[in-house]
């Protein structure tokens, strides 16, 4: 059970200016999904959110206590990457428990979470194989796994599925779907991929140079664009 807020929040690269004050409120439970085009920042709001990178100004809160000054691992947020970021050289039980032995969790509860994420992500036959020997959906599931198992109150989703073919892309962004009713746990989820948006948004945020131009449910967005930029960007191809 949890809420995110942003309140202005921007950020500043030397003397450029990447995120000009963006509000965003996720309810507790909801999904939404940040598109817009290359470089127009959503790493980089994600990352200030996980603790990543620095808030220059501006509010990030949990339940309405701010997490701006806390580390990573304080926050209570997992994150899924792009590149998977697994560790090559441990097994898939350790790439998804290593986060619970780092906080020091109790072995026993940790196979417990572990058992629990890898019967969810089908994983169950896969524990002890290295990242090598997974094919590209097994691996996007050890990191989904990975994030399952800290049980946080917010999820962040960095295009995900990017690096899979578009069939299997199509079949995880149900299974992502499906994890998320399960679990209910309040989700920030960037694409570039309007479909994915579209199948996964309980609302959409289309950002454009480092601004939230619109916030609003799917079929709002594509029924009435805010601005000029919005109906340029949406329906268009990516
Ligand atoms: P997106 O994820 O939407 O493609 P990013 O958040 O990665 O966009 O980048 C937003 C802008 O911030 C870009 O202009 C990028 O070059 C710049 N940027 C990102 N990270 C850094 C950094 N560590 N140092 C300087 N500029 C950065
Ligand atoms: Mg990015």
């Amino acid at each position: 059970m949890a809420t995110l807020t942003l309140r202005n929040v921007k950020k500043r690269f030397g003397a450029t200016e990447v995120i000009h004050g963006v509000d965003i409120d996720v309810d507790d439970g909801e999904f939404i999904v940040i598109v817009g085009p290359s470089g127009c920042g959503k790493s980089t709001l994600l990352r200030m959110v996980a603790g990543l990178e620095t808030v220059t100004s501006g509010k990030i809160a949990i339940d309405g206590r701010r997490v701006n000054d806390l580390e990573p691992m304080d926050r209570d947020i997992a994150m899924v990457f792009q590149n998977y970021a697994l560790y090559p050289h441990m097994s898939v039980f350790d790439n998804i428990s290593y986060g619970l032995k780092i906080a020091k969790m109790p072995k026993e509860e940790i196979a417990e979470r572990v058992a629990v994420a890898a019967k969810m992500l089908q994983l169950e036959p896969y524990l002890s194989r290295r990242p090598r020997e997974l094919s590209g959906g097994q691996r996007q599931r050890v990191a989904m796994g990975r994030a399952i198992v800290r049980k946080p109150s917010v999820f962040l989703f960095d295009e995900p599925l990017s690096n899979l073919d578009a069939k299997l892309r199509v079949q995880m962004r149900l299974e992502i779907k499906a994890l998320q009713k399960d679990l209910g746990i309040t989700s920030l989820y960037v694409t570039h991929d309007q479909v994915e948006a579209m199948t996964l948004a309980d609302r959409m945020i289309v950002m454009n140079a480092g601004v939230a131009d619109q916030i609003g449910k799917p079929l709002d967005v594509y029924a009435n664009p805010a601005t000029e930029f919005v109906a340029g960007f949406i329906g268009s191809p990516a």
